[in-house]
């Protein structure tokens, strides 16, 4: 996820549920800390008004406090600047405080100290995501630490000293523990979801651009033909699989006068052109390469002295019946190819020595024409 770019990216008309599904949609930081925040900042509103109603002030006035921490992390929020993990402290610091006020002044009963547990996660969420490189473990760790002290301090305090506002009311109690299991767990599980969500989009975009890397290297950006490296690659296969294969090396007929009377760019839109004539013929067939400059290595597999000539002589005609054009210029232009059956054991070196020959037979002989 790019750092800076903290937009939810929504077309028109875009189903969000699907889209966030399928990964369309990147769950942005910004979006993330709204959700903590808001949430967090519910909880709190609605537990004042609980407060108030039952009269427990203490808790009353730190929620108040708690409700204006976190309306100015939305006001933090809402700068250029990004505040992330200042927002992050202040939200790990108010819940810690806000655990330790309710136990004092409550006891252990009503479950507050869950929420400590509910945030460790959440923190190693938020700063594995927060892309603060070296720091993200530490900081997480000692949350995680930090957590575990205070969890445990809340429970000596409850132990040791009784509740500051003592409540007779078992219904609130059992109310008041509901509520914040509830919300521990939500925010566990929800988080844990958005995770899993995030791994797995990576994840996908990783394969995504794995599969462009791989296309680059293995083919030739001009043509869009594999390239030698790829060639080669298949030919050790061909010769592995010890499966019959045919090689046609072809090689276009007078291009340099082409580049030299129309241009590089029109010589271009030639060797796209034959690029892509060749391609269609050998689909399903074989394998094309862009061998050198002009010349392009068809590799035919399971071939026969039959079907080898067929595709060349197919290819062959294609070109020949082709009009080349650019800015309002036509031309005609024509391929020579030479083939060649890879024989038992023969190094394929050999093999495309003697499909070069055949061509070079086929310019001798006239150009534009197929030499078995
Ligand atoms: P022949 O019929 O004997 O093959 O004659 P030719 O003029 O085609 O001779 P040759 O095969 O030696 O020509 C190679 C030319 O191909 C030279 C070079 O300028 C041109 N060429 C090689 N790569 C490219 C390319 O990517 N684009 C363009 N426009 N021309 C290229
Ligand atoms: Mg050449
Ligand atoms: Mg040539």
């Amino acid at each position: 996820m790019s750092k800076g770019k903290w937009q939810l990216r929504l077309g028109k008309g875009v189903n969000k549920i699907t889209d966030i599904m399928s990964g369309k949609i990147q769950i942005t930081n910004r979006l993330k800390f709204h959700a903590l925040i808001g949430s967090i900042a519910s909880v709190h509103i609605f537990l004042l008004i609980i407060f108030c109603v039952f009269h427990i002030m203490p808790l009353f006035f730190f929620n108040i406090f708690s409700v204006i921490t976190y309306m100015f992390c939305f006001w933090l929020m809402c700068g250029t600047r990004e505040h992330y993990l200042t927002i992050y402290y202040i939200t790990y610091i108010e819940i810690i405080l806000h655990t330790f006020a309710a136990t004092v002044c409550l006891g252990w009963r009503f479950g507050f100290a869950q929420y400590i547990i509910a945030v460790i996660p959440v923190g190693f969420y938020i700063c594995y995501t927060l892309n603060i490189e070296k720091r993200k473990f530490m900081i997480a760790t000692l949350s995680g630490v930090f957590s575990a002290i205070a969890f445990l301090c809340c429970k000596f305090i409850s132990f040791f000293t009784d509740p500051l506002v003592p409540l007779d009311n078992v219904i609130l109690e059992l109310s008041l523990y509901v509520f914040n299991s509830l919300c521990a767990f939500v925010f566990l599980i929800l988080f844990s979801l958005i995770f899993v969500y995030e791994i797995k989009l990576s994840s996908s975009q990783l394969k995504h651009q794995n599969a462009i890397l791989n296309k680059l290297a293995s083919t030739d950006p001009l043509t869009g033909l594999y390239n030698r490296r790829s060639m080669d690659i298949f030919l050790a296969q061909a010769v592995e699989t010890e499966s019959r294969f045919a090689l046609i090396m072809c090689d276009i007929d007078n291009f340099k006068k082409v580049n030299d009377t129309y241009g590089h760019d029109f010589g271009d839109v030639v060797l796209k052109g034959i690029s892509q004539i060749t391609g269609e013929q050998v689909k399903g067939h074989g394998y094309v390469c862009r061998w050198g400059g002009e010349e392009i290595l068809i590799l035919i597999n399971n071939a026969s002295e039959e079907s080898s000539l067929r595709i060349a002589e197919n290819i062959r005609r294609n070109v020949a019946n082709r009009v080349f054009e650019l800015d309002e210029k036509w031309i005609r232009c024509s391929l020579t190819l030479g083939i060649a059956l890879h024989k038992g054991k023969e190094p394929v070196e050999d093999t495309i020595t003697r499909a070069d020959y055949n061509l070079y037979c086929g310019k001798r002989n006239g150009k534009n024409t197929v030499v078995l």
